[in-house]
């Protein structure tokens, strides 16, 4: 539909114009504001273009769906018709609204138009040599995150389409070259689980499921590139996964080592951490799951550390939330690197502990080392016994909600304080430190660490402190009842660093450790690499071959793609089903050619989801993943628009990918300088603004008495305000909660769109509240959104009466002839034109852009259309009275009326986009009959090949302005002004307003002294150009 649209938009200028310059003032953007019932026409070269599009236009619209009008008696289900007030119909000329049928017209209407699309590229290619003399539409590329196919849209997807198509359709009359695509996250478990289930396989249960959410897709009205669609399970896609995955492994960023997985002893499988219930057993067989070690595959991310934090400074349009949940993840700490010899028993050997409190060296009473860490190797023979009890009892996997508490034994080993000789540590295996954080082992602090301090009780270790709070004399000081966490200063108890701050402190440590050669300087981060290979069937093959001469070897790029074997058993039992299809795993090794066997681990589904949005820009090539030209003009993404639920690892798996194509060349500017001169946010980060969509939560009812969840059924909702639980007549207890079968208070989005209509129940997503926020669905409220709706369809039915055929050309009002109501009517507009601007390109405010145009709505239905309004302006000004009862309804001009109306519906049109195509066809249907597209064409364009509205700085300006006076400054009154009164030159504003100032009544009070005489003023300031005065006495 697109780009079709596209050749039928306003000028190129016009657009480029709004994209630079919407939020400023500019007398061009006045000589700009078209009225469009014109129809001039608004291409380039008309001659061309028009007459090669003609003929299918013709052909699209002789198939055209019967007009609405022809059912509007004999359709009891229209949703509006019951809901419109009689008064709302009377006034209208058009037929009631049928939303059913105006959502199929449109949705056929689009279908035809793409047809169209595609058969006017070769138009479009005849005319390059026009096309190419004007400026390149910029790049918008909008993204919703894409769905998992579940087969179900649930109302969470509602709102983040609704979001995202809004927004791609507002872009689009603003001029951009919209990119807005949609896919499949559709590798995972789930079609895995189906097929053991169900013997469904994966991939039918997989394509099946995308089939029916597309179709939801459409009926919520969505506007995707399908064109561009991916679904990360075929083979065309995960190709370049595992290409991407190869470039890893050759940049030493993908490696093998030994890594914990859930076993199930039983079927002998691996299970993800989904598949182990709260008892820690098996959800298929029930056994209780043990860990093993498994050699598995890792990103290394952690090379990435520091940039992954230090370029969360530029996300300037980011959730902070957000960046401090990355932040925390990637956990970057100072601190330092401690030796601890061990020197007894016959053992000996350092163990390295890394800290982020140097400073609390002097309160080290034990060390704790991971079950795994290799001093454990040499402990006496007397504590062999109860380390391998406590090992095995660690292989129980727990999946409750809250962690462990510390535990730990005695290893028998002890170590020596680096600077208090003859002071000996114990070393304690624990469960709370892990073999693969740093060393493995910590210093043990209870004075002044939580989990130090909750194991030292456990083991009745008598605790010391070393830091004092620094606070004045007399206050207790924290060492009794728990740690000291704080930092403060150093007690007496801490050699020569005694009475230091524990900043200075730690600094002097360390320097003295580095001096003796038991300590450095050291960062650490608390991030771990990514561990992505997954026992499991449906996901993207990992291309190695493992040779038992040569170890693994990478599948060489042109074998690509390791294409997984579609013939495979499922039974939940003996692994991952790949392991068993032989002739799949049977191979020959790519370097010595001898008898190999394929990596059977597929790679965790959030590389597949860390790069799509590059896939997105170049789809369809089958040589690369994406090409570098592409990739670089197309990102970053403009808008990324998804769940906080992906706050954490999607964005982070994303950054780093992006960051690894960015940085190995395979898209960005050649150069940092080039680079810079890009755009926002730069060095490889892939989302300039990340819209969080809060979640949608369902009215929840439960037993009063026993807090079970009550079905829908359960309850009587005759009277919404108050529900009762039929089968005890009592008040249910009512939440707002997560939607969730369990808890029986999820809405079925298709339920909606059946009886409100898709227009209105996107409305009601993006009104109810912004988008960040958790939006309480309430069903009732939706004929609210529909009363709105009524009320434009009645504003488009006065403007069509007026036939105001003589609006054609350029809107140019002159505020000055204008009256009262029509000055009033043109600020709103050019205020609401600003307010959703701003809406569309800075803050997504959608509840208050709805409210917007509520207002300007019902002043809309507050005046009517007249001829003869500018006349009559003297009269309805002074006739106050009459207008506040509505009898008399206030006149504005036709042109003004239909410029306002149309204005209108081109800002709802991407909010609700079937009804805005229809208000805006009607609104067109009946303008000049010789407008000139009307007349070749013989129909009308769409609302989205119209340009978005703009605004007017000085339509903006008050009639009056309400001045407030300071005196010495203190605000003491306000004066009242018309504004054509104020003098433009500064003397003479400061004579007109201390004018009006002394004829004020409470400037006797302020200014003038006891006898009536005028107070000395020191100095008289004009401030905000009128708005302000300030006396200085
Ligand atoms: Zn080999």
């Amino acid at each position: 539909m697109s780009s079709c649209l596209r050749l039928s938009s306003p000028t190129s200028s016009a657009r480029m114009l709004l994209r630079r310059t919407t939020l400023t003032t500019s007398t061009q953007q006045t000589r700009l504001f078209h009225l469009r019932t014109s129809n001039t026409p608004r291409l380039n070269n008309p001659s061309t273009l028009l007459s090669s599009i003609t003929p299918t236009r013709l052909r699209a619209t002789s198939t055209a769906v019967p007009l609405i009008h022809s059912r509007q008696f004999s359709n009891t289900s229209s949703a509006l018709a019951s809901t419109t007030t009689p008064d709302d119909l009377k006034a209208s000329p058009l037929a009631p609204l049928d939303y059913a049928a105006i959502e199929q017209k449109w949705l056929k209407r689009w279908k035809e138009n793409k047809i169209v699309e595609a058969q006017t590229a070769a138009v479009k290619a005849a005319s390059a040599k026009e096309l190419a003399a004007e400026e390149e539409p910029d790049k918008f590329y909008i993204l919703s995150q894409f769905p998992y196919p579940s087969g179900v849209l649930h109302m969470g997807h509602v709102r983040v389409y609704a979001i995202s198509d809004a927004l791609a359709r507002a872009r689009r009359m603003m001029g951009f070259d919209v990119v807005h695509p949609m896919g499949w996250d559709a590798f995972g478990l789930p079609a895995e689980n189906a097929a053991i289930e169900r013997s469904v396989h994966p991939n039918e249960w997989t394509i099946k499921n995308i089939a029916s959410m597309k179709g939801q897709m459409e009926k919520i009205l969505a506007d995707f590139d399908w064109d561009r669609e991916l679904r990360t399970c075929s083979p065309e896609y995960y190709r370049w996964t595992q290409y991407l995955f190869l470039k890893l492994h050759e940049a030493g960023l993908a490696y093998q080592k030994e890594a914990i997985v859930n076993w199930d002893p039983v079927d002998e499988t691996v299970l993800a951490n989904e598949q182990v219930d709260s008892d820690g057993k098996s959800w298929r067989s029930g056994a209780v799951v043990e860990k093993r070690k498994l050699r598995q595959w890792f990103f290394k991310i952690t090379e990435y550390a520091e940039d992954l934090l230090q370029d969360l400074d530029r996300l300037q349009n980011w959730p902070d939330r957000v960046k401090q949940m990355q932040r925390n993840w990637i956990g970057k700490s100072k601190g330092a690197e401690f030796d601890f010899k061990v020197n007894n028993s016959g053992s000996s050997g350092d163990i390295q502990v890394f800290t982020s409190r140097p400073d609390t060296l002097f309160g080290v009473q034990f060390l704790a080392v991971s079950v795994e860490h290799p001093i454990l190797d040499s402990i006496p023979a007397s504590h062999q016994q109860m380390l391998e009890e406590f090992k095995e009892s660690l292989k129980k996997v727990t999946t409750s909600e809250t962690e462990p508490g510390p535990e730990g034994i005695p290893t028998g080993l002890m170590a020596d304080h680096p600077l208090l000789p003859g002071t000996k540590i114990p070393v304690y295996a624990v469960n709370y430190v892990v073999s693969d954080y740093g060393t493995g082992a910590v210093m043990g602090v209870p004075g002044h660490d939580e989990r130090d301090y909750a194991f030292a009780k456990t083991q009745g270790i008598n605790i010391k402190f070393v830091v004092t709070p620094d606070i004045p004399e007399g206050a207790k000081p924290a060492t009794e009842g728990g740690p000291l966490t704080a930092r403060g200063v150093l007690m007496g108890n801490n050699g020569e660093f005694s009475g230091l701050t524990c900043e200075a402190a730690a600094e002097a440590i360390v320097k003295k450790a580095d001096g003796l050669g038991f300590g450095r300087e050291k960062t650490s981060f608390r991030i771990r690499d990514w561990l992505i290979s997954r026992q499991r069937y449906w996901g993207a093959p990992i291309p190695m071959i493992h040779c038992q001469g040569c170890g693994p070897v990478p599948v060489p790029a042109e074998d690509l793609p390791v294409v997984l074997p579609m013939d495979v058993s499922f039974t939940g039992r003996g692994g991952s089903p790949l392991k068993q299809v032989d002739d799949w795993v049977k191979c020959s090794c790519p370097k010595c050619g001898g008898s190999a066997q394929r990596d059977t681990d597929t790679m965790d589904t959030f590389v597949d989801s860390s790069w799509y949005f590059l896939r997105y820009l170049d789809p369809h090539n089958t040589q690369i993943p994406f090409s570098h030209a592409k990739a670089t003009s197309g990102m970053p993404v403009d808008v990324y628009i998804g769940g906080i639920e992906h706050a954490i690892l999607h964005l982070l798996y994303s950054r780093f990918l992006s960051k690894f194509a960015w940085k190995t060349g395979l898209y960005g500017r050649e150069t940092e300088a080039e680079d810079k001169a890009g755009k926002v946010p730069g060095r490889g980060e892939p989302f300039n603004v990340l819209l969080t969509q809060g979640m949608v939560q369902g009215r929840t009812f439960k037993d009063p008495v026993t807090g079970a969840f009550l079905k829908p059924e359960e309850v009587d909702l005759s009277d919404p305000a108050n529900p009762i639980q039929k089968s005890t007549g009592l008040a249910p207890s009512q939440s707002y909660e997560k939607m969730s079968k369990s808890k029986f208070n999820g809405v079925d989005p298709e339920d909606m769109i059946a009886s409100h209509g898709a227009d209105a129940t996107r409305l009601h997503v993006l009104y109810k509240a912004p988008p960040s926020e958790e939006l309480e669905w309430d069903e009732q409220s939706i004929v609210g959104m529909q009363r709105f709706m009524a009320k434009v369809w009645k504003v488009v039915g006065n403007t069509t009466q007026t036939g105001s055929d003589k609006t054609t050309g350029e809107f140019q009002p002159s505020i000055e002839t204008m009256n009262k109501d029509e000055r009033e009517l043109w600020r709103s507009l050019n205020h609401t034109v600003k307010e959703l601007t701003t809406s569309f390109q800075n803050t997504y405010a959608f509840n208050t852009s709805i409210a917007f145009l509520i207002k300007l709505t019902n002043q809309l239905s507050t005046v009517t259309p007249s001829s003869s309004a500018s006349s009559a302006a003297t009269s309805t000004t002074s006739q106050p009275a009459a207008k506040k009862a509505k009898k008399v309804q206030a006149e504005v001009s036709p042109e003004l009326y239909q410029h306002t109306a149309e204005a209108l519906v081109k800002m709802l049109s991407p909010l609700a986009p079937a009804f805005g195509e229809e208000c805006w066809e009607t609104l067109q249907s009946r303008s000049s009959p010789s407008s000139p597209s009307r007349a070749i064409a013989g129909t009308t364009p769409s609302v989205f090949a119209e340009a978005w509205p703009t605004f007017n700085e000085e339509a903006l300006k008050e009639d009056k302005v309400v001045c407030g006076i300071q005196v010495n400054g203190k605000s003491r009154f306000n004066i009242e002004y018309d504004v054509s009164e104020l003098p433009q030159d500064r003397a003479g504003q400061e004579e007109f307003l201390r004018g009006l100032v002394y004829k004020h009544e409470r400037a006797e009070k302020w200014l003038m002294d006891d006898q009536g005489r005028m107070k000395d003023v020191k100095k008289m300031i004009v401030i905000k150009g009128g708005k302000l005065v300030s006396f200085v006495l």
